[in-house]
């Protein structure tokens, strides 16, 4: 187990360390630590409790006894794990979809009312003795406003039952699924555009998805509509991006990720007024991390346990 999860300050992840321990000796790891001290310490190992860690073929291939690798993440890919080799041993591979949902749900709603706020600009006044300018500049309601949601699955459905308290307007797009699952109306790609004040972007990074928000797209938009991205950069198209708020063609956007993370200084985004950025927080919560090394710990118990 990598060190950091054993040193949760949580009381259901300790009880499910201390039931792990009565099943199997535990092993701490420190995930940055040198690739010798993993080769030492995986050598014996039945399974890895993994979050941060790398495990590339040379750690599978000197872990004889490895038969799972517990993902505490949503995802799994050829970057954290050499997959072809894991396959080859017939290592089973866990991980957690959907488990910071709600945390990327929220994080949407923090974009969409800061921006409809001007939370960022008025706290600046404030703090520089500005007070009466801040009172002075008017926000905007998310109540009776038009919610597009692009991507229905996991968050994007979360997102729709959030917005239904601010009794906002539901419309979704998503040709994968066959109901409304939550949303008031299903409609097509442009006519979701051109019809919501906020866009939202829920969908996988994929072949299909890659750049599905370009310059036209982002014509169909109205001037006061706003877009939020906190699926995966390089689903909008940024330079297109840059040149609709510029030119004040939208009214604004907030950004969780980026085509590339850490962004460049030299990113034109990060020096407009009307657009929010925040470095790939969407699943950074307390709640989040601690249902995940949960889950993770528990699939190694079940998998003890037969
Ligand atoms: P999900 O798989 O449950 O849902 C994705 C939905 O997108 C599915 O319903 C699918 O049918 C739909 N979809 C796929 N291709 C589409 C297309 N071309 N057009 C419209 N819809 C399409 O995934 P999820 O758990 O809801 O997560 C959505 C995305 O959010 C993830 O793929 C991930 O990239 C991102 N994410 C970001 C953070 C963060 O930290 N910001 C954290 C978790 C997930």
């Amino acid at each position: 187990i990598e060190k950091d999860i054993l040193d949760v300050n949580s009381a259901r992840i300790r009880s499910l360390i201390e039931e792990l321990g009565n099943l199997a000796e535990i092993v701490s790891i420190d995930p940055y630590a040198s690739k010798d001290e993993w080769i030492m310490k995986v050598k014996d190992v039945v399974a890895i409790v993994n979050r941060k860690g790398k495990i590339d073929k040379e750690i599978i291939l000197v872990a004889t006894n490895l038969k799972i690798i517990s993902r505490t993440g949503v995802g799994v890919d050829e970057t954290r794990i050499d997959l072809t080799e894991a396959k080859n041993r017939g290592i089973i591979i866990t991980y957690n979809p959907g488990v910071n949902s709600p945390s990327v749900a929220e994080l949407t709603f923090l974009l969409i009312l800061a921006l409809y706020r001007k939370l960022i600009t008025i706290n600046d006044l404030v703090r520089n003795g500005r007070w009466i300018e801040g009172q002075r500049l008017l926000g905007m309601e998310l109540y009776g406003k038009t919610i597009g949601i692009i991507g229905l699955g996991n968050i994007g459905r979360r997102v729709a039952k959030i917005a239904k308290a601010f009794e906002a307007n539901v419309i979704g797009y998503d040709p994968y699924i066959k109901d409304t699952v939550g949303v008031d109306e299903i409609v097509d790609l442009k006519t979701l555009l051109s019809r919501s004040d906020v866009v939202t972007i829920h969908v996988p990074l994929t072949k299909e998805t890659k750049g599905m928000i370009g310059k036209n797209e982002l014509s169909l938009m109205k001037k006061n509509a706003i877009l939020i991205n906190t699926s995966r950069g390089g689903i909008v198209d940024e330079d297109a991006l840059y040149e609709a708020l510029k030119a004040g063609n939208i009214a604004g956007a907030g950004l969780d990720v980026l085509s590339v993370e850490p962004p460049l200084e030299s990113n034109p985004l990060l020096k407009l007024d009307n657009v929010i950025v925040t470095p790939h927080i969407g699943g950074v919560t307390i709640e989040a991390f601690e249902r995940s090394v949960e889950n993770a710990i528990m699939e190694v118990i079940r998998f003890l346990r037969g």
